[in-house]
Order: C-alpha cells, then structure tokens, then sequence
C-alpha cells in the first residue's frame, strides 16, 4: 500500500479502515444474496389523506445478511450504484413488485397500482427500455398499474433522461418524482418532463408544523405541482397535525407511519383486501 500516496492516510485509519473492511464485505455479500435472490420486498401504502383508501403501494426492498441482519436500503442501495450491482437487484424488484401486483389483480385483492424505485444509473443502461417492456409483456401486467419513480438527479443529464421518460410515457408507465425539492429541478424544467407525479420529500414535511416557514414551502410545493396538473403526494406523515395541514392545503394524496408502515407481504395482503388504513 505504500505506492498508495494521498490514500496512506485513510488506509491506516482504523475506523475507516474497519468501515471500508464493511463495505467490501458487504459488496461481495451484495452480489451473493443478487444471485441467490435472497431479498424481500417490503410495501408501503399510499393513502388519500382525507379517507385513509389505499390508492397505491410502494415496493422497497429489504435484505437481511446472514450474520449482518437487517441492512437499511439507506446502507446498501448508494453501495449497489456504485458498484453497478444495482442493475441486476433492480431488475428483480422490477419483476417482483409487477408479479405481485398482477398476483393481486388476478385474485380480485386489488386493482391499485405499485410504485417502484428506480435509480438513474440503472434507467441508463441501454437497454433499460427492452427490459422493463419485456418484463410487462412476459408477466402480462398494465403499464398504467406501474409507476416508476425517479429522483431529480435525471435533470443532470436532461436530454438523454427526456427521452427514456418520453418511451416509457408512450409504453404507458405512470412517472414519478421522488424526494421532491431536495435535489435539482427548476420550475422550467419541470414542466417539460412527461411525469404524472410530484413526491414531496419528508424532510418538508417534518418541517410543517415545527415553524411557519417550513409550512410555506409545503404549500408553495403544493400550490406549484397542482398548477402544472401533477398529483402530489407527501411522504414521512407521522403526526395528524401534519395530516391536517396537508388536507387544508389542497394535498390529497399520503404516505408514512401514521397511516402504515411498509409491511411484509402477508400483512399488505390483509390491508389491501379492506383498502383502507384506520
Ligand atoms: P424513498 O424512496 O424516499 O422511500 C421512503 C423511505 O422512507 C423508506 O425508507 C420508508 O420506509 C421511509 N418512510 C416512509 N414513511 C416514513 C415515516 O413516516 N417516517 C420515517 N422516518 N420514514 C418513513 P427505506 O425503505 O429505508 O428506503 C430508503 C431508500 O432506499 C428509499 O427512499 C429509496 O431511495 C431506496 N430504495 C428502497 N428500495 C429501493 C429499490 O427497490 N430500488 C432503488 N433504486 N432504491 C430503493
Ligand atoms: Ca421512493
Ligand atoms: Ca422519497
Ligand atoms: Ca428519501
């Protein structure tokens, strides 16, 4: 390591020495558990905020390690695109999360539609388009009952992400932008993207009741992706003053721990054969 220059450095830290021991375990534990499939997807509901129905589902993956346990999306995810592994692990969430949902269509459970993460780096690959048409065709699922959620970061490189969008619109996906407001978006380019759906980052919402500015930027967010016709859902609602100050503010749609928690399969089951969160 001693031709490793400036890295000599964090080479013999021992606290980064032990956090990247972790990360190259984990990378290789990443692509053992991607060939064994032994992930699990956990699904959130999202909610009118008025009524408490549920209107749809947001797929998120959960991976227990052998020895690790539970690793938080937060851990593993950043490590899966950096790595590129998350180009095959979105793929399976991709066919998961549709043959549920086609599952739940075809036993009468539900109809509504499922949300599925999708990182940029994996919406990049070339043949991104091909595959998601291929797993729709092969499983027999409605584009309409899949929404695809994607982050701000797509503006960065914003003419090869229109085009991807454009397909997938005319394939017939629902498109949403996730995290809204934490990242890069300008109003102009906004407008300009075929999406059906803004997603208010929690990080606003906590703020909500917390101080009088906080509130404002919710309702400016609100007021802003009304105006342009897009649904708007917020996401982290853990109190009912949060709930409340949504409604008042023309917020219909919800998602967070005070409605429900992103359940196993079992249990998203049984809330979705009553459709409704109390
Ligand atoms: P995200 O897409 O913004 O998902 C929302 C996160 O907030 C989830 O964390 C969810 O469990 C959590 N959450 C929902 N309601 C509340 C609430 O009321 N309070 C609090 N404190 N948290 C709430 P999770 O499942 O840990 O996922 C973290 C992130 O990992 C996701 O953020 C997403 O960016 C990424 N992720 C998860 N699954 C996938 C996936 O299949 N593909 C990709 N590319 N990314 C994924
Ligand atoms: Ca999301
Ligand atoms: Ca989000
Ligand atoms: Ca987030």
């Amino acid at each position: 390591a001693k031709d490793r220059g400036k890295n000599n450095f964090q080479f013999y830290h021992p606290q980064l020495n032990s956090l990247s021991l972790r990360k190259m375990e984990l990378e290789t534990a990443l692509r053992k558990a991607i060939e064994q499939e032994s992930f699990t997807i956990h699904y959130q509901p999202q909610v009118d905020l008025k009524t408490g129905m549920i209107v749809g589902v947001e797929a998120l993956l959960r991976w227990v390690h052998p020895t690790h346990g539970f690793i938080s999306p937060g851990e593993f995810i950043p490590l899966a695109e950096e790595t590129g592994l998350i180009v095959p692990l979105g793929k399976w969430v991709l066919q998961e999360a549709c043959r549920q949902n086609k599952q739940w269509r075809d036993a009468g459970l539900s109809d509504i539609p499922v949300s599925i993460n999708i990182s940029v780096r994996q919406m990049q690959e070339e043949d991104f388009i091909e595959c998601v048409e291929r797993v729709v065709q092969e499983l027999g699922v409605i584009p309409s009952c899949v929404e695809l959620e994607i982050t701000e970061s797509i503006i960065q490189n914003i003419d090869e992400s229109l085009l991807i969008l454009n397909q997938l619109k005319e394939l017939g996906f629902k498109l949403s932008i996730d995290d809204f407001g934490t990242g890069y978006s300008s109003l102009s380019y906004l407008k300009h993207l075929p999406i059906d759906k803004i997603k208010i980052d929690k990080s606003f919402v906590d703020d909500i009741v917390e101080d009088s500015s906080g509130g404002a930027i919710v309702k400016t967010i609100i007021d802003m992706g009304t105006n342009l016709n897009f649904t708007v859902i917020a996401e982290g609602i853990e109190t009912e003053d949060q709930q409340q100050f949504l409604i008042q503010n023309g917020c219909e749609l919800g998602q967070g721990y005070l409605f429900s928690r992103p359940l196993p399969l079992q249990e998203v089951k049984e809330l979705l054969r009553q459709g409704i969160v109390h």
